[in-house]
């Protein structure tokens, strides 16, 4: 297997001729024409898949990646309307990667945190938390970038990596993992749609929230929809932002502006996540520009002055969701695929990365001590480090959007207390900071910033 590896690692991608492929077709199917092998095949080329290929190929492991959508259709600017609020650990572990280079100049550093709770129509309760960056280590506490910008820093670092292939537009039409004991049980045989055969030591399901490779596995999920949609789009304001988060909590969800960079004709820009109830979504997204533009401001308030929204607005369902494992034989589940959450912290896609830092990690480990990369003990690694920080998580975002989507009194008068409290404790406002900033906890060396 070590050697076997190495080389794998020098050609970057093995073609295997028939009659080796023969080895694959005669344990786990039949294959005609020549198989491709790598080590790791990922299905699903979204912002966690990209990740997970990308680390993978900065460690120059042999990866496939598939994903059904057109790599083209994927950086335009329908595709995907939301910017992500990245951790300060997610930034370090795309610099580690070598993807951070090619979007830094689109990221813009979140350097100040402002939460407050109200109502529609009036100013901001007086009662207000407040995150300083300051307060921390004069570093961003983030930062805010579109997925559109993320995307296209990916397409322009893949190239760059020779062990990593994408396959897309493709998809599975087949998929093998063999079978405990059973003869070809150490392999995965996929066959594409245009009738490519790739092989490898291991699948990873990066294939979002409605996973087929998770549900082919049997592995079953808790699955909760929330009343809720969230509309986003970009949002041009008359005055500057100054690195400032606002997330405001309305009795419908929390309604946020995050910074961004400034336009291309010098325009300040924010982004908007607006939590709506599902009956009221596609009243708001038939507004004209300028209604649109009134409730937002009724919302939000003027202290970013005259808010306009020339461009396209999206809306995304919010839902919970949480695989019972992540594992099964020769597949592990990451990102979406494994959790999909409420977006009311932003931190889905940090998650996902933390998901890609631990489990490209377990497999390096493994790999440079000449062990099986899809072998049980890789996959329970990556299990045990990954599990608890996730359900944690997925346990705040939805007890903080239950407490905060709600107009009862007590319910205000409560949480405006606990928001005040924090807000005096400044031990317990830098532990929450740095969880926000993705630096607690056993931390991945990609989290860190360091190579795999
Ligand atoms: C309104 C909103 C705001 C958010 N804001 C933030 C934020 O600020 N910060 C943050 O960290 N996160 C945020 N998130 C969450 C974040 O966007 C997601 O967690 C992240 O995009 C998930 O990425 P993924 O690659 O796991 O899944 P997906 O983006 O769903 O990608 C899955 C990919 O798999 C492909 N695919 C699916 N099935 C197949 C198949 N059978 N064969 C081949 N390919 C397949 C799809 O084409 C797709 O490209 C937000 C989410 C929402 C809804």
């Amino acid at each position: 297997m070590g050697k076997k590896i190495a080389e794998m690692t020098e050609t970057g991608v093995v073609t295997v001729k028939s009659s080796d492929s023969g080895r694959a077709a005669s344990e786990v199917g039949a294959s005609d024409g020549t198989t491709q092998h790598f080590e790791i095949l990922v299905v699903g080329g979204g912002l966690a898949g990209l990740s997970m290929s990308a680390a993978l190929a900065s460690a120059g492991i042999a990866v496939a990646v598939v994903d059904r959508d057109d790599p083209e259709n994927m950086i335009s600017v329908p595709y995907d309307g939301r910017s992500s609020a990245l951790a300060r650990g997610s930034q370090q572990m795309l610099a580690a990667i070598g993807v951070w280079p090619h979007m830094a100049a689109a990221a813009q550093p979140i350097l100040d945190i402002r939460v407050s709770d109200g109502k529609i129509g009036r100013a901001t309760s007086r009662l207000f938390l407040h995150y300083d960056h300051q307060d921390v280590s004069g570093e961003p506490l983030g930062y805010i970038v579109e997925n559109r910008a993320t995307r296209l820093a990916f397409q322009a670092h893949l190239p760059t990596l020779p062990t990593l292939t994408r396959f897309a537009p493709n998809e599975l039409s087949e998929l093998q993992r063999g079978a405990d004991g059973m003869p070809g049980a150490n392999r995965v045989r996929a066959v594409l749609k245009d009738g490519q055969v790739l092989t490898a030591e291991l699948v990873i399901a990066a294939d979002g929230r409605n996973s087929t490779l998770r549900r082919e596995a049997g592995i079953r999920s808790t699955n909760w929809d929330y009343p809720q949609c969230g509309i986003v789009g970009t949002v041009h304001h008359e005055r500057p932002h100054e690195g400032v988060a606002h997330e405001h909590f309305l009795p419908a969800g929390p309604f946020a502006l995050l910074p961004m960079t400034d336009g291309e004709k010098g325009e300040y820009r924010s982004s908007l996540v607006w939590t709506e109830s599902r009956a009221l979504t596609p009243h708001m997204l038939a507004l004209d520009e300028a209604a649109f533009c009134a409730e937002m401001q009724r919302r939000f308030g003027d202290s970013l002055g005259r808010l306009r929204m020339p461009g396209k607005r999206w809306s995304y369902p919010l839902s919970l969701m949480h695989a019972e494992r992540y594992s099964d034989h020769r597949l592990a589940l990451i990102g979406d695929a494994a959790h999909a959450i409420h977006p009311i912290s932003g931190q889905g896609f940090n998650l996902g990365l933390k998901d890609v830092a631990a489990l490209s990690e377990c497999i390096v480990d493994a790999r440079r001590l000449g062990l099986d990369i899809g072998s049980p003990q890789v996959l329970e690694r990556y299990e045990r480090w990954r599990r608890f920080d996730n359900m944690a998580l997925i346990a705040t975002t939805d007890g903080l959007n239950r407490l905060f989507s709600n107009d009862l009194p007590p319910v205000r008068l409560a949480r405006d207390l606990g928001l005040a409290a924090v807000n005096r404790m400044p031990g317990l406002k830098r532990f929450f900071m740095s969880h926000a900033m993705g630096l607690v906890g056993d931390l991945p060396r990609l989290i860190q910033g360091r190579p795999l």
